[in-house]
């Protein structure tokens, strides 16, 4: 654990039990050199403790890069609770997190994230105030479908021309709280979407409400179409799953998609573009750090609206410069984070 801390710059890794409540969890501070480490709570299965320390590292990564990239005054960290599958009292569990967030006295604030929802945040809050996205100041889910949306439509332009959606072949991977959001906005744009689901009852609803076409989760990958859009759960994104594409283009919302960054270079060498993940998802990030701060409505829909260009930035530097954007993005990241 120490060589991955030490390869991804990681400055503190925190690990919390608490025997009554069936609490294990994970904080990681990657940097606070802008602000305050945010970062979303996690609560999903592992195969193993390591593995949930390894996905709390990499993701508290990608959020400090997510945070710098988008010009926030934030931080980047994360938070991951182990799902126990023999917990009685969700309530209890997800406020005695909120205990030991609040002994870190505001060097991390949480948010809803996988596995977890504004019901939960409200828990924590009993606990700590460095919290956000509770009932009271909103899931972040549909502002970062917003900021998907919009980036999908600038990947468009990029790729194959033109930002109109209409006809486009989107398979959408992953229906949860923000894939299921962008679908429903592809398809009001006139997109014809192919999508998959590990739950059967939120593909079915798909297909009801957005005519969308369902295609076996281990076929999504394989199946041609003009934008893949990861919106799930994990790295999708790895040296076969690469060869199998038949798509244009990569843009989705799912948080570390590649498993490293020279797959990014294998998506080039195929001619496929790649939105930098945490730079297309970063509508999330962007709603909680604002409301955290007390931000307005106005200045956090403007913050969301220059995604699409920042997007097209990295694609013309990209392009310029014979790089993935993945390449791109990752070295102006690290140059405000480190100089
Ligand atoms: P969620 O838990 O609500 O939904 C994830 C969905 O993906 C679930 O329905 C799950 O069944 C499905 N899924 C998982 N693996 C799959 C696979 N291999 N094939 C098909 N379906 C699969 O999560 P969410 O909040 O919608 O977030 C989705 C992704 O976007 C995550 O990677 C998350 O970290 C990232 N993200 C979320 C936000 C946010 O505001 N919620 C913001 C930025 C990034």
């Amino acid at each position: 654990m120490f060589a991955l801390m030490q390869s991804t710059r990681t400055q503190s890794l925190h690990l919390f039990i608490d025997p009554p409540t069936g609490l294990k969890a994970v904080v990681v501070i990657h940097n606070d050199q802008l602000g305050p480490a945010m970062g979303g709570c996690r609560y999903l299965p592992y195969a193993d403790d390591e593995s949930a320390m390894t996905d709390a590292i990499r993701l508290a990564q990608g959020m400090s890069y997510k945070a710098a990239l988008a010009g926030l005054p934030m931080g980047g960290g994360k938070a991951v609770i182990v799902r126990n599958p023999h917990v009685e009292n969700r309530a209890a569990l997800f406020e005695a997190f909120g205990r030991f967030v609040d002994t870190l006295q505001g060097r991390f604030i949480t948010a809803v994230d996988s596995g977890t929802s504004t019901l939960d945040m409200d828990c924590i809050a009993q606990a700590t105030a460095h919290v956000t996205s509770t009932t009271a100041s909103g899931d972040p889910s549909p502002h970062a479908a917003m900021g998907v949306f919009a980036g999908i439509r600038a990947t468009s332009m990029a790729r194959l021309g033109s930002d109109n959606l209409e006809g486009l072949r989107v398979a959408v991977q992953g229906l949860g709280n923000v894939g299921y959001a962008l679908a429903e906005q592809l398809h009001v744009a006139g997109a014809e979407l192919l999508v998959s689901d590990l739950d059967s009852g939120k593909v079915r609803l798909a297909v009801e409400q957005f005519n969308a076409q369902p295609v076996a989760h281990e076929a999504l990958v394989s199946t041609p179409c003009d934008i893949f859009a990861p919106c799930g759960v994990g790295p999708v994104l790895n040296g076969q799953s690469v060869m199998q594409l038949r798509c244009a283009a990569v843009a989705g919302s799912a948080n570390n998609q590649l498993t490293t960054l020279q797959v990014a270079d294998q998506l080039e060498k195929r001619g496929i573009l790649y939105a930098p993940d945490y730079v297309i998802n970063a509508g999330g990030l962007i709603y909680v750090a604002l409301t955290y701060r007390g931000e307005s409505l106005t200045t956090i829909t403007s913050h969301l609206a220059r995604i699409p260009s920042r997007l097209t930035e990295v694609f013309a530097h990209a392009q310029a410069e014979k790089r993935s954007p993945a390449r791109v993005a990752h070295t102006l990241a690290e140059r405000l984070l480190y100089g």
